[in-house]
């Protein structure tokens, strides 16, 4: 079900969106019937033996299952491996999606299709006339949009397989955009396909400054993005300037399309007034970077950034470079699909909805029970291990039956070959739109870390520990216990876990070849083996994880910082004394709350950082693990 309309015309869009939102009920009817049609024949779908008609959705929601990765791994795997598409879609799979979220360590792959980048295009287009309900004249200026593709990889079957948004920039859809006044960005095309991230940020900022005056909008797709090409400016702000007023690009910028470009578009001719201005303004209030996007770009009428979910860390941080200006989350999205926008985008962050649009997908909802979420005490949340999600799973229900105040889970069936298929996203309702709900995105199920886009989840973090300990065991010390948190507070935010070790004090050191022990020392592990412990954890994370700390840099080296004896009996009776149950309590395996971390801070007796980032190759090995 592909709607089409003009993006200038905001008229035509509000009637699309009053109608899919108006008829949202009829819609979602529509659109499963439209994908079982199409893909009854598929092997998947054979199977259940679906009649189309009056009952197809009940036979539907009884005979297909709801499945999570795992359940359909081996199936994208033959896909990966050559096997024709109608395994799944009746449509050609013409890509794999690499998702964040990781499977065995590799990155999920979401099938994909040419008709799903109309479908992408639909999307962004609403958001267009959205925008221009709440602010007047975005059409007289250019977007300081900092947009970036990651490395692709190459399935066995010779299959593409790359993140969603760098599928969508390389695709004909983007590239050859029809002109309109609300795309008209400041990074030319090849500055954001280049494909050196380094290169890519200097070149965008600079078109960005030498624009400056015609930004009338400045955005990331996530916030950490924006944050990193924040502190890339204040780093290199002198090399901009330079730059500008010399009207030479830095020759350490090799990429052949980025220097083509930046010589006929951007840095056409010396410009030393421009360069003064952008000098004084880095160089005003004593060097402060207070309200820095607003001095720069001063007709900026807001920021485009995702603050929402793990994002919302970075708030605070960007309302310090903002300057007063609004932050908007436009869009809520996925490798499986893309999900819903925001009505109401001058919504302060957490107050920040998504109404999901009825066309994009079949969307269902598993009821969560509201306290799926245990608060234990140190601000973190946890999930109740008897999960009262799973023993619902077979009642979902439909987008416009969800309630206002509850938790659901969300399940996809999608176009492009994922039926009931479980995303990971715990969504609340909050309102509706319409007859559309409302949903404010509340958490990823299970994630416990995250800085950019890599999402870590407990069993992650347990096996990395795992590994790591293993160093410091033939050393007579044993891992009594850990937590982490990510640590935002600068750019590149990065991971740190709290580590107690207990020594044991009849440990034979000599007999095991480390000379006399350190009983008696207090803590006396050499640097140099907590640096390994680091640089191990970091290996055995994610690739998406390994991806952001050595390719993109947007993670900064991993910390462990040892706490003496009773650190962690201090966390407990923190956490007791805000409410924990103490029959229940486990040592939260993240903590958020600002006081559990100083209370642990407070008792390092040394800290230490990963020297090396750890491995990663763009390369598809996801069939050999
Ligand atoms: P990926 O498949 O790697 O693109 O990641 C998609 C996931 O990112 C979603 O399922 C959410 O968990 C998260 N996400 C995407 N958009 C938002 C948003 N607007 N707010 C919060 N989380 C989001």
């Amino acid at each position: 079900m592909l709607l089409d309309f003009d993006p200038t015309d905001d008229q035509a869009g509000f009637k699309i969106l009053e109608q899919l939102t108006s008829d949202a009920g009829r819609m979602q009817e529509e659109v499963l019937k439209e994908i079982v049609s199409q893909n009854a024949n598929t092997e998947y779908l054979r199977d259940f033996d679906i009649l189309l008609g009056h009952h197809h959705k009940q036979a539907f929601k009884t005979k297909v299952p709801i499945v999570s990765y795992e359940d359909i791994k081996p199936i994208i795997e033959r896909i990966a491996n050559g096997e024709p598409s109608h395994i799944i879609s009746s449509q050609l799979i013409t890509e794999l999606l690499t998702s964040s979220g990781t499977s065995g360590g590799q990155p999920k792959l979401m099938p994909s299709t040419a008709q799903e980048l109309n479908r992408k295009t639909f999307f962004y287009n609403l958001l267009i006339p959205v925008m221009n309900k709440y602010i007047a004249g975005l059409d007289k200026g250019k977007a300081m949009y900092l947009l970036f593709t990651k490395p692709e990889m190459t399935t066995p079957s010779g299959l593409k397989a790359r993140p969603v948004l760098t599928s969508y920039y390389h695709s004909s859809h983007f590239k050859n955009r029809p002109f309109n006044p609300y795309n008209v960005y400041t990074s030319p095309d090849a500055t954001i396909l280049c494909s050196d991230s380094k290169q890519s940020m200097f070149c965008q900022l600079l078109c960005g400054l030498v624009n400056r005056h015609d930004v009338l909008r400045v955005g990331a797709v996530f916030a950490s993005a924006l944050l990193r090409a924040i502190k890339f400016l204040e780093d290199h702000h002198q090399e901009f300037i330079n730059n500008i007023r010399s009207g030479h690009l830095s020759e350490w910028v090799t990429d052949p399309g980025c220097r083509e470009v930046m010589a006929s578009d951007a840095l056409t001719r010396p410009d030393p007034d421009a360069a003064a201005a952008i000098e004084a303004e880095c160089r005003s209030s004593s060097y402060s970077w207070e309200g820095i996007i607003k001095r720069l770009w001063p007709r900026t009428k807001y920021v485009e950034v995702i603050v929402t979910g793990s994002m919302a860390q970075y708030i605070p941080t960007l309302e310090f470079y903002c300057g007063g200006l609004p932050l908007v989350s436009t869009m809520y999205g996925s490798s499986e699909c893309y999900f819903g926008i925001n009505l109401r985008p001058l919504s302060k962050p957490k107050d920040v909805s998504y109404t999901l649009l009825p066309n994009m997908a079949y969307f269902e909802f598993i009821p969560v029970e509201k306290d799926h979420v245990i608060l234990d005490g140190c601000g973190n949340n946890h999930h109740a291990h008897d999960d009262p999600v799973d023993r619902l799973a077979t009642q979902t229900v439909d987008l416009v039956d969800v309630k206002i105040g509850r938790y659901y889970e969300l399940v996809v069936t999608t176009y492009t070959g994922l039926y009931r298929y479980k995303v990971g996203d715990i969504l609340k309702v909050t309102g509706f739109y319409n007859n559309a709900p409302e949903f404010q995105f509340v958490q990823r199920r299970n994630v416990v870390l995250s800085i950019d886009t890599d999402k870590t989840n407990e069993e992650d973090l347990l096996n990395a520990v795992a590994r790591a300990k293993l160093i410091v065991e033939p050393l007579g010390f044993l891992l009594a216990e850990y937590t982490a948190y990510a640590d935002t507070s600068s750019v590149p935010g990065h991971y740190v876990l709290f580590w107690e070790l207990i020594q044991l004090v009849n440990f034979n050191h000599e007999k095991n070849g480390l000379g006399p022990g350190p009983v008696g020392r207090g803590f006396a592990i050499e640097a140099s083996i907590m640096e390994k412990c680091c640089a191990t954890i970091e290996e055995s994370l994610d690739s998406v994880y390994r991806r952001c700390r050595k390719k993109d840099g947007s993670i900064g080296p991993l910390e462990i910082r040892v706490v003496g004896k009773g650190g962690f009996d201090a966390l407990m009776d923190y956490c007791l004394s805000q409410g924990s149950s103490v029959n229940q309590y486990k040592t939260p395996r993240c903590i958020k709350s600002e006081e559990a971390i100083r209370i642990l801070d407070s008792r390092i007796v040394g800290s230490f950082f990963s020297r090396d980032a750890p491995s990663w190759e763009p390369k598809f090995n996801y069939l050999n693990n």
